[in-house]
C-alpha cells in the first residue's frame, strides 16, 4: 500500500539519465518505488499522463533567511517546482547575533520583505531551531554568513582582523557548522566581509572543511577583476581543503563581456587537478543588489550610518563625481542608464526607473540624485543592473559545472519592481533555453536542479526519483512551462508547473498552492 501514487508521467530522476516511463509510489515522506503500479493502490493518486515528474528543484542560491518567517508558504517558490531553498548566500545569514551586530542585522540581509522580520535568537544554533519550528512549505539549508559572523566580533570597521578577533570568528564558525550548517558563503564585494584578508578567509575556511561543508562565495569582483576573483576563492578552498561554490557566476559591464567564459575554463582547470569546485547562475541578463554596493568602498565603510554621514560630508560628492566619470563601480563601466531602481521604501515614484530617469524626474544629475535617494533610504535602496551579455548568461547557464540558482527570495508582499528571477528562475529555464533555445538537453537541465546542488550542499537524500530518497517531486508540463515575469511586471506566476509534492504531501496541485506545509530544516549530517 501507498500513500501516493504518481501514475504514467515521464520521469527525469534528476541524474542526467535519459526519461522513463513509470509510476512513482511514495510511502510517508520517502520515494519507495519506480516501476509498474497500475496494480497498486494509494490514498492519493496522480495521473501524469503526458507531463515530466522530476525532483523537486532546489535552490542552491536564495536570501529567504527571513523573509521565510513572513510567508512560509514559498508562494513564488512552490509555483516554480521548487521544493528546497538553500539561504545564508553572500556572506549574510541572520545568525549569529551579538550585541555588536543587532543593530546592523537587517541591512546586511537583502530585499525589502526582510527588513521587519524581528530577530529572536543570538546563536546560529537558536535561529536554526526557530527555524525548524516554523511551520512551511519547502525544506531550508542554511549557511552561516561570513559577513554576519565578522560583524558579530568588529562591526563593520574597515580593518584587517586581529588574531584574537580571528579566533572568535572560528569558534562561531564552528558553532554554527555543529548546529547543522551546510556551510559558510562569503560576500566579498559587501560590507564588512570585503575588509577580510586572505589569512582570515583561510583559517575561517579550514573550520568549513573540518565539518565537511561546502564554502559558497560571492566574490569580490564580477567585472574587470573576476578572473583574478576566481582565482582568490580558488586558493582559499584549497588551503583550507573545502568544497567550493561560485556564487551566480557572471561578467558584468560591456567591456568585461567573455570573462565568464574564461573563468569557466579555469574552474575546469582545477576540476581536473581533482578539486571540488562548481557554481550556479540565473538566466538574467540583469543582476540585482543594493544600491550602496554600486560606490567605491571607501563611501561606503562602516556600513550605512558611515555612509549616509560621509555623504552630508563636504567634498565626499565632488570626489565621488570624479571617481565615477566613467561609470559606476568603477572598472565595471555600468552605466546610469542600465541601472533601474527595485525598492526605494521612501521613494515609491522611483521605483522602476533608470537612475538617468530618476535624475531627470528629480531635477538633478544622476550622482547626485543617487545620493538623495540613498539619504531617504537610509542606504536600503535595491537597483536591477542590466550589464550582462544574454550569449553568455546561456552558455555559463548551460555548462556542466554551474546549476541553477535564483539568488531571489520568498516575497510575501510585493513592493516596487523586484528582480523577475524571485517568479520565474527555474521555468525560465525549461521554457526559454531548453525548449526554445535548445542550449542544452531536458535531463541536463532537471539534474543542474537537482542532483547537482543536493550533491554539493549535502542533500544526500534528496535531488533524485530513486527508491529510499525522500519524496520532494514536481510535475510538470514540458510543451507549456516557461516564465511570464519581465523586469516591467515582474510580479507574475510562471506556467506549466502542474504539482508540487515535498516530503510526500502536495503542497501545488493543478497550479494552486495547498496551504500545506510538510518543509523540513535539513541540517548538515
Ligand atoms: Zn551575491
Amino acid at each position: 500500500m501507498f500513500d501516493l501514487i504518481i501514475k504514467g508521467g515521464l520521469i527525469l530522476d534528476g541524474s542526467g539519465a535519459p526519461p522513463l516511463r513509470a509510476d512513482v509510489g511514495v510511502v510517508g515522506d520517502t520515494i519507495r518505488k519506480v516501476g509498474d503500479l497500475s496494480r497498486e493502490q494509494a490514498e492519493l493518486v496522480i495521473d501524469a499522463e503526458g507531463l515530466i515528474v522530476a525532483p523537486g528543484f532546489i535552490d542552491p542560491h536564495n536570501h529567504s533567511d527571513l523573509s521565510l518567517f513572513t510567508d512560509p508558504a514559498a508562494k513564488n517558490y512552490v509555483a516554480q517546482g521548487v521544493t528546497t531553498l538553500v539561504v545564508g548566500n553572500c556572506g549574510s545569514s541572520p545568525a549569529p547575533v551579538t550585541d555588536v551586530n543587532r543593530e546592523a542585522i537587517h541591512e546586511l540581509l537583502w530585499g525589502e520583505a526582510s527588513k521587519s522580520v524581528p530577530i529572536k535568537w543570538s546563536s546560529f544554533s537558536e535561529y536554526l531551531t526557530e527555524l525548524e519550528g516554523l511551520r512551511k512549505s519547502v525544506n531550508v539549508v542554511a549557511l552561516v554568513g561570513h559577513g554576519t559572523i565578522r560583524a558579530a566580533v568588529m562591526g563593520c570597521e574597515a580593518r584587517e582582523a586581529t588574531d584574537r578577533e580571528v579566533r572568535e570568528m572560528e569558534a562561531f564558525v564552528a558553532e554554527a557548522m555543529e548546529a547543522g550548517a551546510a556551510g559558510m558563503s562569503l560576500g566579498l564585494m559587501y560590507v564588512p566581509g570585503m575588509y577580510a584578508g586572505r589569512e582570515e578567509l583561510v583559517r575561517l575556511a579550514k573550520v568549513v572543511g573540518r565539518y565537511g561543508g561546502v564554502l559558497a562565495t560571492h566574490m569580490r569582483n564580477e567585472g574587470a577583476g573576476l578572473i583574478e576573483s576566481v582565482i582568490e576563492v580558488i586558493s582559499i578552498a584549497r588551503e583550507a581543503g573545502v568544497t567550493l561554490e561560485i556564487s551566480h557566476l557572471k561578467a558584468a559591464g560591456r567591456s568585461n563581456w567573455g570573462l565568464a567564459r574564461k573563468a569557466l575554463t579555469l574552474i575546469e582547470y582545477y576540476v581536473w587537478r581533482g578539486m571540488d569546485v562548481s557554481a550556479d547562475a540565473y538566466p538574467y541578463d540583469a543582476s540585482s543588489t543594493f544600491l550602496s554596493a554600486l560606490l567605491p568602498g571607501w563611501v561606503r565603510a562602516g556600513g550605512a550610518e558611515a555612509l549616509l554621514r560621509r555623504l552630508k560630508e563636504p567634498g565626499t560628492v565632488e570626489r565621488l563625481r570624479e571617481e565615477l566619470k566613467a561609470g559606476l563601480m568603477g572598472e565595471r563601466f555600468i552605466k546610469w542608464e542600465d541601472v533601474v531602481i527595485s525598492s526605494s521604501p521612501s521613494m515609491r515614484e522611483l521605483e522602476g526607473l533608470s537612475l538617468i530617469d530618476a535624475a531627470r524626474e528629480l531635477g538633478v544629475d544622476p550622482l547626485s540624485a543617487v545620493v538623495e535617494v540613498l539619504t531617504a533610504d537610509k542606504g536600503l535602496t535595491e537597483v536591477i543592473i542590466k550589464a550582462m551579455d544574454p550569449e553568455e548568461v546561456a552558455e555559463v547557464i548551460a555548462h556542466p559545472l554551474v546549476a541553477v540558482g535564483s539568488d531571489g527570495l520568498v516575497i510575501p508582499e510585493p513592493k516596487g519592481k523586484p528582480h523577475p528571477r524571485s517568479y520565474g528562475t527555474f521555468p525560465r529555464v525549461l521554457g526559454r533555453l531548453v525548449r526554445e533555445r535548445k542550449v542544452m538537453s531536458l535531463p541536463e537541465a532537471i539534474r543542474k536542479m537537482t542532483s547537482l546542488p543536493a550533491r554539493k550542499f549535502g542533500l544526500l537524500d534528496r535531488g533524485l526519483i530513486r527508491p529510499g530518497m525522500k519524496a520532494d517531486i514536481t510535475v510538470f508540463d514540458p510543451i507549456v512551462i516557461n516564465d511570464t515575469a519581465t523586469y516591467e511586471e515582474p510580479v507574475r506566476k510562471p506556467e506549466g508547473v502542474v504539482h508540487v509534492i515535498v516530503n510526500g504531501e502536495p503542497v501545488l496541485m493543478n497550479g494552486e498552492h495547498t496551504g500545506r506545509k510538510p518543509g523540513t530544516l535539513v541540517r548538515r549530517g
